[in-house]
């Protein structure tokens, strides 16, 4: 019998750990550090009857029939559509920033020329990152790139990543392009949803299979040993035969090669008595001082029958502290040249390990949506299938 330990209960461990055990038949030790499943997509009901995540909003958004096929196996979904606004010079605008924005931000006169030179220029685009509109050759066109990146980007993205917008991934500032037209929807993905009775409870279902022995409150780290020499994995003294690791790859080799940085959040919660406080359930804050954005989660729960007041919860990036008593999870990785030289040297340490899969956000060093999440996990379980059935070929 194989010995298989997944490390991480978040949504790449968790779908590792069921494909393992119901496809390959193979029982899993799944070893969890928190006290609950879900890793960051962990929900839970507050004292008040509203469901809140506790690491920040989550939202399902793909454009893969499959991602949703494979979640309706574990909960019931319903259609959500994320609406969103910025608070931009002391006003509510649209976010994604669209057409609608460029008449709130430059008037409605000197929009119209603008929005017809946008509209010729991206023919055919849903979405432009605002970086393509700063580098647009057509002054008007830059010079609405440069108002939305001084008064948006670049004061949320040095909040957000406290690394200069030139220093950090490009792909971060694409992340919420400009809408070519007057939609409202915060991203453009065919399938947009969430599940009627919360993450945690999907994960829950997923979990529970015979074959997956989850271990709560466990650091993987303490029973792990890695041996380069005879490059094979132990777990709690037995040998390994097929680590799935989800953690923070810094982590599993001791930060020998230096500390790779992430980025964390204090989320600060307020309650109030009334139906509702923001006009929308998440508004960012590009200009205010710490915070970037606030959610009201009952405005996103299936139903609020029963439910009385509001909670706002206000999120503050910091840097990621392991010991510290706030900002100790790491939620985005910060990729820059710097830190992505010392993730490759983990890399090609791993490398050497025949049985060692590395799979999501922390492992894979990489800010993945958890569709992107999804969708990987369940094309490396294939690889992991092949590790696994090759001595039986
Ligand atoms: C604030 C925020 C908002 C987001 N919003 C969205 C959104 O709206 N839409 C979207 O698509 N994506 C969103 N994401 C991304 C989404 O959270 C991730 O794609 C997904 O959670 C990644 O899952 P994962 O399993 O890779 O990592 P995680 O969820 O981080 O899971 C890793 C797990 O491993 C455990 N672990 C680590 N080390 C050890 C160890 N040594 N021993 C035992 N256990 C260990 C951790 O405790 C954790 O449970 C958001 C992310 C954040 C931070």
């Amino acid at each position: 019998m194989k010995h298989i330990v997944v490390v991480g209960s978040g949504f790449s461990g968790s779908i590792l750990a069921r494909k393992i055990a119901e496809e390959l038949r193979y029982p899993v030790t799944l070893v969890e550090k928190r006290r609950h499943i879900a890793g960051n997509m962990y929900d839970e009901y507050d004292s008040h009857g509203i469901l809140v995540q506790k690491y920040g909003p989550h939202f399902l958004n793909s454009n893969h029939y499959e991602v949703m096929q494979f979640l309706m196996q574990y909960a019931e979904l319903f259609p959500h559509c994320t609406k969103m606004f910025s608070f931009i010079d002391g006003r509510h605008v649209r976010l994604p920033f669209n057409f609608e924005t460029v008449q709130q931000l430059i008037g409605p006169e000197k929009a119209e020329g603008l929005l017809a030179k946008l509209r010729k220029a991206f023919a055919g685009r849903d979405r432009v990152p605002v970086l393509e509109l700063v580098d647009h050759s057509d002054p008007d066109i830059n010079g609405y790139g440069h108002l939305l990146f001084e008064k948006a980007y670049r004061t949320y993205t040095s909040k957000m990543w406290d690394v200069p917008p030139e220093k950090i991934d490009p792909y971060v500032l694409e992340r919420v392009p400009m809408a070519m037209g007057y939609d409202e929807r915060y991203l453009n993905k065919d399938f947009q949803y969430l599940p009627v009775k919360g993450y945690t409870e999907m994960f829950r279902n997923m979990l529970d299979h015979p074959l997956i022995d989850l271990r709560m409150e466990t650091d993987a780290l303490e029973g792990l040993e890695l041996d380069r020499d005879t490059r094979t994995i132990r777990y709690e003294g037995r040998l390994v035969d097929c680590l799935v690791y989800t953690g923070a790859i810094d982590e599993l080799f001791g930060r020998k090669y230096g500390m790779l940085p992430y980025r964390s959040l204090d989320i600060q919660y307020e309650y109030y008595p009334q139906d509702s406080v923001l006009p929308i359930e998440i508004v960012s804050f590009p200009q205010a001082p710490g915070y970037t954005r606030s959610t009201e989660y009952r405005k996103i729960m299936y139903s609020d029958t029963g439910v009385e007041g509001t909670v706002v919860a206000t999120e503050y990036p910091m840097a990621y502290e392991p010991q510290a008593e706030v900002g100790n999870i790491p939620c985005y990785p910060v990729v820059t040249e710097e830190s992505l030289s010392i993730y490759k040297k983990y890399r090609t340490e791993a490398a050497e390990y025949e049985g060692l899969f590395l799979c999501g956000r922390l492992a894979e060093f990489r800010y993945y949506n958890m569709d992107i999440c999804i969708e990987h996990a369940l094309a490396y379980f294939e690889d992991i299938r092949a590790y696994l059935m090759k001595d039986h070929d």
